[in-house]
């Protein structure tokens, strides 16, 4: 017996990094999961890694852009249509565009908004009416430890911030519904967006991911997995007196 057994979950970029590994950890504990990413084939090659890794895994890849509506509510019509139901979204899919402020432009600012925020306020909407519906739902935010400040992401801050917000809020209004709205928000994390940060600093990958891991109190780096697994709880019925919480989930990197 697992978990998600009978539950249907949904994992924006998930093509990769902590998306694929929370998709997969969710199939692992019986969930049927759609990979939502903005690559079809990319999204699609996901979900057979998952369908071949995890045995009796049911896995769908679906190519949609979260900062478009019109995308969105196609992708989880396609979803209910496709796996019968909808139980579990979380809103994974992300990007960076790191400037100071002096050097950000509108581009920079519009593009990491619309994906992070926008993208988690179109897909909350289009799959709450199902969530309404059938009085039962688990949404899960992607925050970061950036939200508290972080030179250079004036625009990545501000966004995962308003995600904090967001699951508060959403958490009232949708509580009464049987839907549990909440957040995790990762320290640094071992993946092709934290390999690419690095390149931009100029260090290698692996100084880059030890320096992370000298910078808290557990003294090693994240890897998707430690995400997948607090989501996983989250996202559970034995979180379920838990709404409208963000979980730092960084080694206590933000203890001080
Ligand atoms: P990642 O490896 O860069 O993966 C992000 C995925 O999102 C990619 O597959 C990307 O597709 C997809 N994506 C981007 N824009 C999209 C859009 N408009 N619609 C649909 N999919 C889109 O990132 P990650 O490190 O796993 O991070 C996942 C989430 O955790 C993000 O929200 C990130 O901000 C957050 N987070 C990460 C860390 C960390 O240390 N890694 C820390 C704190 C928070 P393409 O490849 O086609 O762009």
């Amino acid at each position: 017996m697992g978990r998600y057994d009978g539950r249907v979950a949904v994992v924006t970029g998930a093509a990769r990094g902590l998306g694929f590994a929370t998709a997969e950890r969710f199939a692992q504990e019986g969930a049927a999961v759609a990979i939502v990413d903005l690559d079809e084939s990319s999204a699609a090659d996901a979900a057979t890694r998952i369908s071949d890794s995890v045995s009796g895994a049911r896995a769908i890849g679906i190519g949609a852009n979260v900062s478009d509506a019109a995308s969105v509510e196609a992708a989880i019509e396609r979803v209910v249509t496709e796996l019968g139901g909808i139980h579990v979204l979380v809103n994974n899919a992300g990007i960076t565009r790191d400037n100071l402020l002096f050097k950000m432009t509108e581009d920079d600012w519009d593009l990491v908004m619309g994906v992070h925020l926008k993208g988690a306020f179109l897909m909350t909407r289009a799959a709450q009416k199902h969530f309404v519906e059938q009085k039962y739902g688990k949404v899960l935010n992607l925050s970061s430890t950036s939200a508290l400040g972080n030179r250079g992401q004036a625009n990545y801050s501000a966004a995962k911030m308003g995600v904090q917000g967001l699951t508060r809020t959403l958490g009232i209004e949708l509580g009464p519904f049987g839907i549990n709205v909440n957040a995790v928000a990762p320290g640094f994390i071992a993946t092709e967006m934290t390999d690419a940060t690095a390149v931009r600093l100029k260090m290698s990958v692996e100084d880059f991911r030890q320096a992370n891991a000298d910078a808290n109190p557990v003294r090693r780096f994240g890897e998707p997995g430690d995400i997948a697994a607090a989501i996983a709880f989250l996202c559970s019925d034995e979180a379920s007196y838990i709404t409208g919480q963000t979980l730092y989930v960084d080694g206590g990197f933000t203890l001080g």
